[in-house]
């Protein structure tokens, strides 16, 4: 066959009409089909990617979820649970197949009532980290009304599309941390006398990205830019897991029980309630006793708590956890061929130094930090092979750093 007779094998071009013509075995194709097949390998790769995520997803049932939960987050099994079914139900209503007859899964986020550092954020961060999904973690704090100094709180969105590298399908499977939700509560139970700038206003703006809407996102957030592209994101898919302290909120509940004790609810009065933990008989209208509006509640559906870290938990978060602080300082001491340990003793000393101090879970690190930062500068250019860390040595070093003179003042 002459040169310029032989044709593609897909689409029949003679050679001259195409730019290239690739041979194979005993076929062709001209470099137009190379140019769409391979549209067709992306779009197919993208269906694969969706089915690998359907399957991963409809695999990790409740309690294998709890069971990843359980190797980073110690204890809180009670929120670990809750929030298994919960993220369980979520994907499951992201996968649903939608028909006519389909009963529509309500979204299931979350809300953390707990004191600071007992591991809200890290309960999002796991989950994050499991689903293999971008996870944007926000304080409620700085979020104030349209139009008034602080962001917006389209700029969630612009930090969710920042951790999904501006890639908006991720984006819009992600997963929103809002912490210290409680800190936009109303104050006052009349809200027109004065606008309320950093509270209603903005659970009421709040409201819609919860339930599911369609958001103009400047992706790089504020309002600075008037000409920068607007994103549109839709948070239907988006799960939203809202943290706060509600500090004060166990009076509300206590002095509910109380009530319910002296009116009909034998049930109560019966149980012994656990005065130290009343935390754990929180219900949705504490929630709007403390100035939750209800619709942010209604929009809030799952409802957990968190413990308070005992003395027990703290020892064991220093060195269980799959990434506990002391393993992490182990992996760094072992980057200098230093084998790293610790005393039980020295380990219960900061347990107690944390908390002496105050400083929950959140203070173990900077504990750890303190103790170690000599050792870390010291021995990297010394010939030492191992290194030891005794109750006295811990004792010593704390007693040299800032951590004390921080406490004390
Ligand atoms: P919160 O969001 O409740 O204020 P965080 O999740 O930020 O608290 O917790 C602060 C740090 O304390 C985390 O980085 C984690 O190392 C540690 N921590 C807190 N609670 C736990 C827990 N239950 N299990 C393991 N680590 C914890």
């Amino acid at each position: 066959m002459a040169k310029d007779d032989l044709e593609c094998s897909f689409c029949g071009r003679k050679k001259p009409e195409t730019s290239l013509l690739i041979a194979g075995l005993d076929a062709h194709i001209c470099d137009r089909c190379i140019q769409q097949a391979y549209g067709i390998v992306v779009e197919e790769s993208k269906d694969e990617d969706g089915e690998e995520l359907s399957q991963e997803l409809v695999l990790s049932k409740p309690k294998a979820i709890k069971e990843f939960l359980d190797t980073y987050i110690i204890g809180q099994d009670f929120s670990k649970k809750v929030i298994s079914v919960a993220v369980y139900n979520h994907y499951k209503r992201l996968l649903q197949k939608k028909s006519d007859d389909d009963i529509e899964i309500q979204k299931s986020n979350i809300i953390l009532v707990g004191q600071t550092g007992t591991g809200k954020t890290l309960i999002a961060k796991t989950i994050a980290r499991m689903l293999n999904v971008p996870l944007a973690i926000v304080d409620a704090t700085v979020l104030t009304e349209a139009g008034y100094v602080g962001e917006d709180v389209e700029t969630i969105l612009t930090k969710l599309l920042q951790a999904a590298d501006y890639n908006l399908e991720k984006a819009q499977r992600g997963i929103v941390f809002i912490d210290e939700i409680d800190k936009i509560a109303r104050k006052s139970d009349n809200p027109s006398i004065t606008r309320d700038v950093s509270g209603e206003g903005v659970q009421q703006a709040l409201l819609k990205l919860l339930e599911g809407t369609t958001v103009n996102v400047p992706p790089k957030g504020g309002r600075k830019h008037p000409d920068q592209k607007f994103i549109e994101v839709n948070t239907e898919n988006i799960l939203f897991i809202a943290g706060g302290a509600f500090d004060g909120i166990e009076r509300n509940i206590q002095k509910r029980l109380n009530m319910q004790a002296v009116g009909f609810s034998a049930s109560i009065k019966e149980e012994v309630i656990e005065k130290e933990n009343l935390l754990q008989y929180i219900i949705p209208k504490d929630l709007k006793d403390f100035g939750l509006i209800p619709e942010i509640i209604g929009r809030l559906p799952v409802l957990s708590y968190m413990n308070p870290l005992d003395t027990k938990t703290l020892r064991a978060i220093l060195t269980e956890p799959k990434n506990a602080i002391i393993k992490q300082y182990m992996k760094l001491f072992e980057m200098d061929d230093i084998e790293f340990s610790i005393t039980d003793g020295a380990l219960d000393f900061i347990v107690e130094k944390a908390n002496e101090y105050k400083l929950g879970a959140r203070g173990l690190r900077s504990l750890c930090e303190a103790i170690l930062t000599d050792a870390m500068f010291e021995l990297p250019d010394s010939d030492e092979k191992s290194f030891k860390v005794t109750k006295d040595y811990a004792e010593k070093k704390l007693n040299k750093s800032s951590i004390k003179l921080k406490a004390v003042s």
